[in-house]
């Protein structure tokens, strides 16, 4: 589609402002339609895959239970890290590149801002899973990252009290995306292209049937051609056989109003990660006047039953990030103002899971707490998958891995 035409379409509705969720004498028509696919659980991943799929030009229906852009799944809190020297594995670099790609087009299609590169700056020993990691991937891929020594990580950023053995990489490139309004970028691009969506509909199950799949919901069955599942910490409920494969842990993200001016973004403050003897702590500068946002990636609680997560603060969690907020970034105690609770669903080692159930059902699941960044190159990777083209760098996330003789 023309960008200026979309843009001009964009105003017309008011992104951001409301999403249409078809009304009830619309649900009506959607269940007697036969869609080419059906979007189950539309939040980070769902809302990215619906808009690939629109743009096939085939007609989509998404379904969540909850309003886009919502807090009670594992897409909410104002901020995601985005960055390409991937600790976690090289593999993921080439998926890296492709996203910051598909970002940028996105932001150009529909002329929103969600992604602000302010750097990242990642602390370890020089033995730390993350500055080993960070450097393998940099040195595989021809990423270029800034290395600093003790000395001149402390000269570098004065903000932050490292340790006697701390040394530094800085990766300029790497950013934040801003995670509500991604998720809803993604689903009103969707329906600007005619994807439909129905919000507050409990999906029950799915089953094959004589002209596609059957969709069972709290409000009545809709068809389909093709699936494709998204559906974060449920997933295991929409798929069982994936039971034994996941695991949901809540994650705390807490605000903090440091009196330094230096963590502000406009003053240059640097997304960061640090590797510690206590576990992983990451944090994010001052945005837009609510706080400095630290949290631990280590650690987590685990969930039972995602609808009855429980969202108050834990203090053992609170302690242990302020800890870290006091003796990296010299954070007082008692600034504490904001919270929220989210969802990691893990896999079994930590990197998603993406395949499919059937010759027409697509799934990503199991994004470990680090899949967010990848929606738009998932989005389309399932996509991709239900139309027979696979992406071969991809193979590495496939479901058989855990099935596979060692
Ligand atoms: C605190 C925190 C920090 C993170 N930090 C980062 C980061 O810095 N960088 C990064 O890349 N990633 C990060 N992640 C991970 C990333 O946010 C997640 O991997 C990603 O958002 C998951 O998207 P999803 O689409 O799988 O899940 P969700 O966005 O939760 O979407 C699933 C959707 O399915 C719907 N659904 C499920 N079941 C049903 C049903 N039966 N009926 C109706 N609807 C249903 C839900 O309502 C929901 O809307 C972080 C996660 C957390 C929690």
């Amino acid at each position: 589609m023309d960008p200026a035409a979309f843009g001009m379409a964009f105003e017309k509705v008011g992104l951001g402002r409301r999403y249409k969720s078809l009304a009830d004498n619309e649900k009506k028509r959607a269940m007697s339609k036969n869609y080419d696919c059906i979007v189950l659980g539309v939040g980070g991943i769902g809302s990215a895959a619906m808009y690939y799929a629109a743009s096939q030009g085939w007609r989509v229906l998404g379904l969540d239970r909850f309003p886009i852009g919502h807090a009670r799944g594992s897409s909410h809190g104002q901020t995601r890290i985005i960055r390409q020297a991937y600790f976690e594995h090289p593999d993921y670099v080439p998926l890296l590149k492709s996203t910051y790609e598909l970002w940028d087009d996105l932001e150009k299609i529909t002329g929103q801002s969600l992604f602000q590169r302010t750097g990242l700056l990642q602390v370890g020993n020089p033995q730390s899973s993350i500055i080993q990691g960070v450097k393998a991937s940099a040195e595989e891929h021809a990423l270029t990252v800034r290395e600093f020594d003790n000395a001149t990580l402390q000269d570098n950023f004065p903000l932050f009290h490292f340790r006697d053995d701390d040394v530094g990489v800085l990766e300029e490139n790497a950013g934040f995306l801003r995670v509500e309004e991604c998720v809803s970028t993604f689903a009103q691009a969707a329906l600007e292209m005619g994807a439909e969506l129905v919000e507050g509909v409990t999906i029950e199950g799915w089953d094959q049937g004589a002209a596609g799949y059957e969709v069972t919901t709290s409000q009545g069955r809709f068809f389909g051609r093709r699936l494709i599942i998204a559906a974060g910490a449920w997933a295991h409920q929409l798929m069982p056989e994936l039971d034994r494969e996941l695991r949901v842990i809540a994650k705390h993200q807490h605000w903090f109003r440091i009196p330094d001016e230096r963590t502000r973004l406009d003053k240059g403050c640097p997304i960061f990660f640090f590797e510690t003897a206590e576990g992983y702590f990451y944090g994010f500068p001052d945005i837009d006047g609510n706080g400095t946002k630290i949290c631990e990636h280590s650690g987590g609680t685990p969930v039972e039953n995602a609808l009855e997560l429980n969202r108050e603060i834990d203090p053992v969690d609170l302690e242990r990030v302020q800890h870290f907020a006091h003796h990296s970034l010299n954070c007082p105690r008692g600034i504490h103002h904001d919270h929220r609770v989210c969802m990691y669903t893990m896999s079994p080692d930590e990197h998603f899971i993406v395949d499919r159930a059937d010759d027409q059902v697509a799934f990503a699941c199991g994004l470990s707490g680090h899949g967010f960044k990848f929606a738009p190159v998932l989005g389309k990777a399932l996509v991709q998958l239900l139309e027979g083209s696979p992406r071969a760098d991809m193979d590495f996330l496939k479901l058989k891995r855990f099935n596979d003789e060692p």
